[in-house]
């Protein structure tokens, strides 16, 4: 069974954070350069605060105009994040992140944060899964 700790061994555990202070701006120019459509808001001593999308960032200012890249990230994350460990399955964060509509989910050990799996790093999984599974049966149907 694929696991969440599969995914992290294959793209590491490198985890992009911000703090509640930080502006929405900052978060943006965070998001731009290292590539990534989420970043998690931690405290001082690394606890999950919440979690700030480029969708939530997009929401804000399509209802409040740009001033609000001004605004601490703390107003605009999410502060009830959904988390996962890593000896949960693929599976469950495919349906969890379907289910509460979302695309990022942090992976916690321990009440610690060991990385973030996106939907992209699940279906890439899974697709590598599928192929290799049918390239196996075919090896077995030629040789059988
Ligand atoms: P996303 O699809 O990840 O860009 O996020 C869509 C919305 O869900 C945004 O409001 C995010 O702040 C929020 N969100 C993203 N990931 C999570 C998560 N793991 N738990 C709860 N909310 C989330």
């Amino acid at each position: 069974m694929s696991t969440v700790a599969h995914i992290l061994s294959a793209k590491g555990r490198d985890t992009v954070t911000t703090q509640p202070h930080r502006t929405v701006a900052e978060a943006a120019r965070l998001l731009d350069e290292r590539k990534i459509g989420a970043v998690l808001v931690t405290s001082a001593d690394g606890g999950l605060l919440g979690i700030l999308s480029e969708r939530d960032i997009v929401r804000a200012v399509a209802r409040s105009g740009p001033a609000v890249l001004d605004d601490s990230v703390s107003r605009h994350m999410t502060g009830k994040v959904v988390t996962t460990r890593p000896d949960c399955t693929v599976t469950s964060v495919m349906e969890a992140m379907t289910a509460g509509r979302f695309r990022h989910m942090p992976v916690l050990e321990g009440g610690r944060i060991v990385g973030v799996i996106s939907i992209g790093d699940a279906v890439k999984h899974r697709i590598e899964q599928i192929e290799s599974e049918h390239s196996a049966l075919r090896e077995y149907i030629a040789t059988a």
